[in-house]
């Protein structure tokens, strides 16, 4: 099987949740590359997301939006940029439903001009072909809609039908991606992946927001009765799987990234309040009794579940946490941030 192998990559969205854990994985695996992390650092970014990286000399921060395609050539051209890992988007669903305008400007005009600009710079500029660069573009399984409970988990072929206005962005720019490597034979890949979970993650997601609640011995708000399901993946396995699609994956391909790991949302706050009374000594009565269920949210998505046989099968790829190991290793970081 062939091997792509990056040299000088362009990470966007490097200082939030995901991109930080990427950053520090490739400097950490890959002791060539060189990384330049293009990111706007808005409210879910943060440079102290990028601290005490291995061999930091081989990564620059640039404050920017990737929808200044002045900025992004520039990046491309002086840094001879041949692999673009693409993370930077608003992620969260609430704020999307509140303000969608800033969704479809990162979400789609955001990919929309990185794709331009790898166009000119790798098949204008450059001549390469597509075994010389690689845009991976990270996406969500939230793309593919909702699930009944008894339907089969979302596959790589099940059609697109988003629920939220972030789902929608997402789903807009995969379409992009998709036309790129069609059109104009662009080097991409593009994965779909289920709910993350780790250190470093927004204090407005729900495992950080349980987590401190039971800290700081505030409610756990619980959207509905707490009953839809999600599929959770630990965010270091997310990143090996990235690290696999971008070198072995087919390019113009799609591949589904999820734990296998389906849970209900109160079920997640009763592991989460067992796992903090194990590494606080205080009882797990003590925080379950914080949950606080709240109106749900409009076009709230019942279940998601990926069907991730196509990675696993053809790459070979396996999550290594267990959900104990993994909201274990988490509770103890917000342990450190939170008291
Ligand atoms: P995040 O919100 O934690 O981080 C997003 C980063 O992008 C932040 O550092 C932010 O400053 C930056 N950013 C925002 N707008 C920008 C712009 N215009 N230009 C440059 N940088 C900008 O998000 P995350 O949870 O790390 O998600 C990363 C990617 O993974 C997203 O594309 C998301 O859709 C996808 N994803 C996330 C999950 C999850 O559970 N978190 C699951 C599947 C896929």
């Amino acid at each position: 099987m062939h091997t792509y192998n990056p040299r000088n990559v362009l990470i966007t969205g490097g200082a939030g949740f995901i991109g930080c854990h990427f950053v520090r994985h490739l400097l950490r695996t890959d002791r060539h590359v060189r990384i330049v992390n293009l990111d706007l650092l808005t409210y879910a970014g943060s440079l102290d997301n990028l601290n005490a990286l291995p061999d930091p000399e081989r990564h620059q921060v640039v404050q920017g939006t990737i929808c200044d395609r002045p900025l992004v050539d520039r990046l491309l051209r002086e840094h001879d940029i041949d692999t673009i890992i693409h993370f930077a988007a608003e992620s969260h669903v609430d704020r999307s439903i509140t303000g969608p305008a800033a969704f479809i400007e990162t979400n789609v005009i955001g990919t929309f001009t990185l794709l331009e600009a790898a166009r000119d710079f790798w098949l204008r500029q450059q001549a390469w072909d597509t075994g010389q660069c690689r845009f991976h573009h990270v996406s969500t399984d939230e793309v593919y809609g909702t699930l009944d409970t008894d339907e089969p988990a979302f596959c790589e072929t099940t059609p697109n039908a988003p629920n939220s206005p972030y789902a929608a962005s997402k789903a807009a720019s995969d379409h992009f991606v998709r036309a790129y490597h069609s059109t104009y034979g662009l080097s991409t890949v593009t994965t779909h992946c289920s709910n993350n979970y780790g250190p470093y993650q927004h204090h407005e997601k729900l495992i950080p927001t349980v987590i401190r609640s039971c800290l700081q011995n505030q409610p756990i708000p619980v959207y509905g009765d707490g009953s839809n399901m999600r599929d959770w993946l630990y965010v270091e396995d997310h990143c090996v799987a990235i690290d696999l699609v971008l070198r072995r994956g087919r390019t113009g391909d799609t591949y589904n990234i999820g734990g296998d790991n389906c849970w209900n949302n109160l079920g997640v706050v009763h592991l989460i309040c067992e796992v903090l009374a194990e590494l606080t000594g205080h009882s797990a009565s003590g925080f379950t009794r914080l949950i606080h269920f709240v109106t749900d949210r409009p076009g709230h998505d019942w279940r998601y579940a990926v069907d991730t046989t196509k990675l696993r099968n053809e790459l070979g790829w396996s999550p290594t946490e267990t959900f104990k190991t993994g909201i274990r290793k988490t509770a103890a970081w917000y342990l450190t941030q939170y008291t």
